[in-house]
């Protein structure tokens, strides 16, 4: 994999009047892929995109935009386009002039046939092209959001940033756009960081994840990579669909014990360790747990707490005395609120965290680098 660095973040720490929003990020986006900055609200994904825009000062940390270095760069200077959730039209101008506003600009200074063609292009793109001589003002917020997507793809700098882009739009709409995002940047080769706090957007756009959370980075990777190998119980909360089951166990020699379970687990499943004794999390990908109705021999006891119907599937929530888990489950298996269950961890399957600290500490091993 030869990949060239776009954007490369370094350090950045920024505190807003005292309370501290940036510690210390670091993160690459490659040169032609989507990064998506996936995390939930406050944890500084608007302030990463600021920094990298050069729209906010930082306390330290460097940024680099295609291998040069920007820190100090004002704004206009960087070659980066951005959207942001709730963005700003220019109400005295129409949507045609809206869109090429950019590309009007001393920066730019395109000629005029060329910008009628991207906007034309652009505009088709986004389903807008009936809107071209529309006042801003008469547009519904679905349709304004879309220009203002369209304001920014229309031109072609080093990255897009693009903050919360689709989350005030129906599913629907949103669904739409994320695909035409992509076709963009299959046809441009561009290069996006896209911040989100939701997961399935997240990875239905993004070539690469970075979770964000407390102002840091916690890990960067594709999603398998991140499957495979979850740093830390921070990922394992904000990963998935439902997120990692944790599950309160102990290392008791050569065998994990889920609390009040008679399974155990051979504590070699889970590579090398960092620590052999005392209570510790069990943390599962939910894909991996294996359910039943019935009491199973060997297995762990649950009961059916919620039932939550997804149409075509459905996603129960178990309690148990280990603590809750929530799995999907087809629908044609027969759980339903208040039964028992009983559910079975196949061995190998699960991470093993600190709980004080959040740290994994099993597969402490190859699959670390
Ligand atoms: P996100 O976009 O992930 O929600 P932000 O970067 O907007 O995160 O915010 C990170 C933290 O910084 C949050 O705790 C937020 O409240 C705080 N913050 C962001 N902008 C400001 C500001 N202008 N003034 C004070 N605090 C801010
Ligand atoms: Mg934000």
């Amino acid at each position: 994999m030869s990949a060239t660095p776009m954007l490369e973040l370094k350090g950045l720490k920024k505190a807003y009047r005292g309370k501290r929003a940036l510690r210390g990020l670091d993160l690459t986006v490659n040169d032609n892929e989507i990064f998506a900055l996936l995390g939930p609200t406050g944890a500084g994904k608007s302030s990463t995109l600021l920094a990298s825009a050069g729209l906010i000062d930082l306390d330290a940390g460097s940024v680099n935009l295609g291998g040069r270095d920007v820190t100090e760069a004002d704004p206009a200077s960087r070659d980066v386009a951005i959207v942001f959730e709730g963005f700003n039209l220019l109400p005295v101008l129409n949507v045609q002039d809206n869109i090429a506003f950019a590309l009007r600009s001393p920066a730019y200074r395109e000629a005029e046939d060329e910008i009628g063609r991207r906007v034309g292009h652009t505009a088709e793109l986004l389903r807008i092209s009936h809107l071209l001589t529309r006042d801003v003002g008469t547009l519904s917020g679905g349709e304004r959001q879309r220009v203002a997507i369209a304001r920014a793809l229309v031109r072609r700098p080093q990255i897009f940033l693009l903050d919360e882009p689709l989350s005030a739009l129906d599913l629907k709409l949103r669904e739409g756009l994320r695909a035409e995002l992509r076709q963009i940047h299959r046809q441009h080769h561009s290069t996006m960081l896209y911040a989100t706090h939701d997961y399935h957007g997240a990875i239905a756009i993004a070539d690469r994840i970075g979770i964000i959370d407390g102002g840091q980075i916690q890990q960067a990777g594709t999603i398998d990579d991140i499957y495979d190998l979850p740093a830390n119980m921070i990922v394992g909360k904000l990963v998935g669909s439902p997120a990692m089951a944790f599950l309160d166990a102990d290392i008791d020699g050569e065998e994990v014990i889920i609390k009040g379970s008679a399974q155990r687990l051979p504590l070699t499943g889970f590579g090398r360790i960092a620590r052999s004794e005392g209570p510790i999390l069990l943390g599962v990908w939910p894909e991996d747990i294996e359910i039943e109705a019935a009491d199973a021999v060997g297995g762990s006891r649950g009961t059916i707490y919620a039932v939550d119907n997804r149409g075509f599937e459905r996603a129960v929530q178990v309690e148990t005395p280990a603590g809750f888990f929530r799995k999907v489950v087809p629908l044609s298996m027969p759980l339903e609120q208040g039964d028992a269950c009983s559910f079975r961890l196949p061995s190998g399957a699960g991470f093993l965290f600190e709980a004080e600290t959040g740290r994994r500490i099993s597969h402490q091993d190859g699959r670390d680098a």
